[in-house]
């Protein structure tokens, strides 16, 4: 380990999303000294849904943030699926492990809250610094800080840590940087959102459409892609479809033409129009199944989509960026804590093993899942004969959202648990 005497701090977290926000936090709760380095300035916007499962529900509550109504929430009770002429509601399940609600914020605000939480904690937060590199020991190849670029100042600037975490996002700059490259047999999403003022702001669950067509629904010729409409009780609704493929390859699909067609279908009482758009219509890519790795080695820790984090059952993040924010904290407040390198080696190289125990197998599954849905007639079969069938949709409903009982629970929890324990660590 380096000398703390030239240290800036016991940890230095690159990205101020939900997943550094988390480790932040985390790291800064348990006494650590944290410096918190974002390239934006916040509040930032993030291309995203803006959706938050009981998963990741559970994190916020890990973390003490204040999700009551009065605090500015919406609540969801569950998830609505439209597709093959069926419309199915499936309220979040009752479970010990999760609360049975879920959450929706737009990402200006979402994030913001999560960093200023960190920074109450105690965290130190530099924004408009972008990190441009690892600083690494010449000696030893490990990571000793990051290199980075201040908003205003000349030069570029050094800071160390004896870790650092890679919490950056899709880009994983600090990542490519120390050449760990994406993995091409990984599942990686496309999307696109905007935002709408509309009377269906306050909708009381999440919906998600299976089926876009290209004209009148049931009529038409079917796109490919699924459609998300996420309320978010502000007068406003997240709006956005997206497609997943199992491959890093880039679709040649043009998802803003889709989501012009997928508008221009929708029910004028839903006031999806141009009048009542707020904002361009953005997107981005959804790093799936650990597409980036080792998630611990010399001295550096990749968190949440820097890693590939996102679930390719749903393509949700943020529950997994906070917990990956959280487990990197706890191993990082061990390892600081034991008297020799070796010690502090061991407690860091748990973070991988502990994220890939408990995710690793259920993303192999949810690779299989992927190579199956790419085919739109698969996908076809499922929508039209599934979704009518209540026990079937019970058990994707857990499956899909990743809300299940690891322990216990009823045949669903423990058939999604035992699959989950058999399939191989992602
Ligand atoms: C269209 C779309 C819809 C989605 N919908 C949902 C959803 O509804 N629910 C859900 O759970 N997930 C959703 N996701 C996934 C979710 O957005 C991500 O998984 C989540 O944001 C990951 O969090 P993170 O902290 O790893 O990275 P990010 O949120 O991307 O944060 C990374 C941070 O790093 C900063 N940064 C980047 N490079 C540097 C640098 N060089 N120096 C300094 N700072 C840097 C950025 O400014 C940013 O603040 C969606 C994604 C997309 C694209």
């Amino acid at each position: 380990m380096t000398s703390a005497v030239s240290d800036d701090a016991d940890v230095i977290v690159v990205g101020a999303g939900p997943g550094g926000s988390s480790a932040a936090y985390h790291c800064a709760a348990a006494g650590l000294q944290v410096l918190l380095l974002d390239k934006a300035s916040f509040p930032r916007d993030k291309i995203c849904g803006d959706g938050l499962t009981p998963r990741a529900v559970a994190e916020m509550v890990r973390m003490g943030v204040p999700i009551r109504e009065q605090d500015g929430w919406i609540r969801n009770t569950g998830l609505r699926v439209i597709g093959g002429g069926h419309v199915i509601e499936l309220p979040w399940p009752e479970l010990s492990s999760y609360p049975s609600f879920g959450l929706a914020r737009a990402r200006m605000s979402l994030d913001h809250l999560l960093v200023e939480h960190a920074r109450a904690a105690g965290a130190k937060f530099q924004e408009r610094t972008t990190v441009t590199g690892p600083l690494l020991d010449e000696r030893t190849g490990r990571v000793i800080g990051v290199q980075a670029k201040v908003a205003g100042q000349d030069g570029p600037v050094t800071y160390r840590a004896p870790v650092v975490i890679a919490a950056d996002g899709v880009s994983a700059r600090l990542a490519t940087g120390m050449g760990l490259e994406k993995r091409q047999d990984r599942p990686m999403g496309v999307a696109v959102r905007t935002y709408f003022r509309t009377p269906r702001h306050d909708d009381p669950m999440m919906e998600s459409h299976l089926e876009l067509w290209d004209g009148k629904p049931g009529e038409s010729d079917l796109m490919p892609g699924y459609g998300w409409i996420f309320s978010l009780g502000d007068g406003s609704a997240n709006v956005g479809l997206g497609s997943v493929s199992s491959t890093a390859a880039a679709t040649t699909v043009n998802y803003k033409d889709l989501f012009a067609k997928w508008m221009a279908n929708a029910p004028a009482e839903w006031e999806f129009t141009e009048e009542h758009q707020l904002g361009p219509v953005r997107g981005a890519a959804l790093p799936m199944g650990f597409n980036r790795g080792p998630l611990y080695g010399r001295g550096l820790m990749l968190v949440g989509d820097a890693a590939g984090m996102i679930s390719p059952f749903n393509g949700e993040g943020i529950a997994y960026a906070l917990q990956a924010g959280r487990v990197a904290a706890d191993s990082i407040t061990q390892s600081l804590a034991r008297g020799t390198a070796a010690g502090r080696e061991r407690a860091l190289a748990t973070y991988g093993t502990r994220m890939k125990d408990d995710l690793g197998g259920y993303y192999t599954l949810g690779r299989v899942f992927v190579k199956l849905i790419e085919h739109p007639q698969v996908m076809h079969l499922c929508t039209r004969y599934g979704l009518p069938r209540p026990l079937l949709m019970k058990f994707v409903h857990k499956l899909l959202a990743d809300c299940y009982e690891p322990h216990g629970g009823d045949w669903a929890d423990r058939v999604i648990a035992g699959l989950a324990r058999m399939a191989p660590a992602a």
